[in-house]
């Protein structure tokens, strides 16, 4: 299974998974014409014909910077898109022609060829419900888990030992308490259904970290409330605090497509 971030950060999120000939979608938070565009980079061109391009879209939660596209993208590429009950009425998810009604809490094979299957855990953030995904094939473990409002130690252990973990770090909070934000965006961020701090992703790190992870990607970082390095510090230091310092730590970018991970 390979894992790509395609866009990270509160101007959009999305994140290609490939296992096999499966491709799976988690996130649509870009405009369509520039999600198109990344996908593309990632050698996923439109489809030409009836051929589906994409299998699923998978999303997270019904904010823009995730769900933006997800009824287009689905249309464009012919997948079929995953939405909890609540989503799906959205006008972002109206587009779609195949819709599938997510089930929070539950897992589900997505791919029976590929034997590739996603299980999602509920999120405390302020678009209900959230979700994080946990994607599995061939024994290895991807999970996706953003947009969250504070550490809990029962969804942690319940997404415990990913070999690729795509985690939140949101805001620094001092950076966050003395910065351009007024005053209700900065309760929010910093509330308990708003967003992670650095010490609060590495505190979900310590819960979710085993000793499969190999490649922890940093993501959502705030382009105002946070620096690269100060994710990054809190990260490295968590990690080897563990014993798991070989741990490869990257930065998701909002601008440009990451790398496109082995998990
Ligand atoms: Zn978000
Ligand atoms: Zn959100």
């Amino acid at each position: 299974m390979r894992l790509q971030v395609l866009s990270s950060g509160s101007g959009g999120n999305s994140a290609l998974v490939r296992a096999g000939e499966a491709r799976v979608l988690v996130d649509a938070g870009l405009g369509l014409a520039e999600l198109e565009a990344r996908l593309e980079t990632a050698g996923v061109p439109p489809p030409v014909g009836e051929r589906s391009t994409l299998d699923h879209v998978l999303v997270t939660h019904g904010h823009l910077d995730h769900a933006r596209s997800a009824g287009g993208i689905a249309r464009k590429h012919r997948a079929l898109l995953h939405g909890s009950e609540a989503m799906l009425s959205a006008p972002a998810f109206r587009r779609a022609r195949r819709l599938s009604t997510l089930r929070v809490g539950a897992g589900a094979v997505l791919d029976e060829r590929e034997g590739l299957s996603m299980s999602n855990v509920a999120l405390p953030h302020d678009a209900h419900p959230t979700v994080a995904f946990r994607l599995e094939h061939s024994g290895r473990v991807a999970v996706i888990l953003t947009d969250m409002g504070r550490p809990d130690e029962h969804v942690a252990k319940a997404l415990r030992g990913a070999h690729v973990l795509v985690l939140e770090f949101n805001h620094d909070a001092q950076m966050l308490a003395s910065g351009p934000y007024p005053a209700a965006l900065k309760r929010r961020v910093a509330g308990d259904a708003g967003h992670l701090s650095n010490d609060q992703a590495a505190r979900m790190l310590r819960w979710m970290a085993s000793e499969h992870l190999h490649t922890l990607v940093l993501a959502h970082l705030s382009q105002h409330n946070n620096r690269p390095e100060l994710a990054l510090e809190a990260a490295h230091s968590t990690l080897e605090a563990l014993g798991l310092a070989h741990v490869r730590v990257l930065v998701a970018s909002q601008h440009e497509i990451g790398e496109n991970l082995e998990v």
